[in-house]
C-alpha cells in the first residue's frame, strides 16, 4: 500500500517525511506501509472510517499524537535529568524542582493520572480507566511510552 497524495502532503504540513511515516508507527526499516493510503494506520480507513474523496479524520489525530510523543519525550528528558541530579545531590531544593517539573509533565502529557511515582524503570502512573499500573517514561531508552508494568 503507498500513501496517497492528501496524505503525503498533509504529513509535509506537519513537519513529518511521508517515507518514514511507518517507522514512526512502529514499522521496522523499509518495511512496507500496510496501514491505508490516507495515511490510517488501519488498512481499512477508507469506506469505514470515512468515505472515498472525504478527508481522512485518523491521520491528523496520528500526527498530533506523533508529536506529542515527541513532546512528551524530550521534556521527559529534563523531568529525569533533574530527577538523577537530586538525587546525586540528595539536596531539598534539588528533589523539590524535580517533583515540580514531574508534576508539570504529568499534567501535560497524562492529565488523567490518580498517582504519579519515579521508580527505578522510570516514570510510571495510575489512572481512573483500570487497575493497571503504566510506565509512562522508560528511563533505560530515555523515550516516553505507554507499557503496562502492574
Ligand atoms: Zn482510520
Ligand atoms: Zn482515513
Amino acid at each position: 500500500m503507498k500513501l496517497n497524495d492528501s496524505a503525503r502532503a498533509e504529513l509535509r504540513a506537519s513537519n513529518i517525511d511521508p517515507a518514514e511515516w511507518p517507522q514512526l508507527n512502529g514499522y521496522g526499516p523499509g518495511e512496507e506501509w500496510r496501514g491505508d493510503a490516507c495515511g490510517c494506520t488501519d488498512d481499512r480507513c477508507i469506506g469505514h472510517h470515512h468515505d472515498e474523496g472525504e478527508p481522512c479524520g485518523c491521520l491528523p489525530a496520528l500526527i498530533d499524537e506523533h508529536w506529542k510523543t515527541v513532546h512528551a519525550g524530550e521534556e521527559g528528558r529534563e523531568v529525569w535529568a533533574l530527577h538523577e541530579r537530586a538525587n546525586a545531590s540528595g539536596s531539598a531544593e534539588d528533589r523539590a524542582a524535580a517533583d515540580q517539573r514531574l508534576a508539570e509533565w504529568i499534567t501535560t502529557y497524562q492529565p488523567g493520572a490518580l498517582a504519579f511515582e519515579l521508580t527505578p524503570r522510570g516514570i510510571t502512573y495510575r489512572n481512573q480507566y483500570n487497575e493497571h499500573t503504566w510506565l509512562v517514561w522508560d528511563a533505560e531508552r530515555a523515550a516516553a511510552t505507554v507499557e503496562q508494568v502492574a
